[in-house]
């Protein structure tokens, strides 16, 4: 029985699997929550079990995470 993606929802054969964040993901759905970068086990950062890369997370995002992330969530620097 093959997981479904936590983006699409479409089920995830295992060779495009992802397994992140306690979730399936697609390889080509497995992408930053904001800017739409592809990720891979490597070089994203999980936050409230969705995915973000690391140039938003860690450099200039003040703005942007402002501008994108609704008020009231931990600001980046927190993460891990
Ligand atoms: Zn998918
Ligand atoms: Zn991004």
């Amino acid at each position: 029985m093959n997981p479904q993606c936590a983006r699409c929802g479409k089920v995830v054969y295992p060779t495009e699997k992802v397994n992140c964040l306690d979730k399936y993901w697609h390889k080509g759905c497995f992408h930053c929550e904001v800017c739409k970068m592809a990720l891979n086990m490597n070089n994203y950062k999980g936050y409230e079990k969705k995915p973000y890369c690391n140039a938003l997370l860690l450099e200039g995002l003040e703005g942007y995470w402002d501008q994108y992330v609704p008020s009231g969530l931990m600001q980046p620097s927190l993460l891990e």
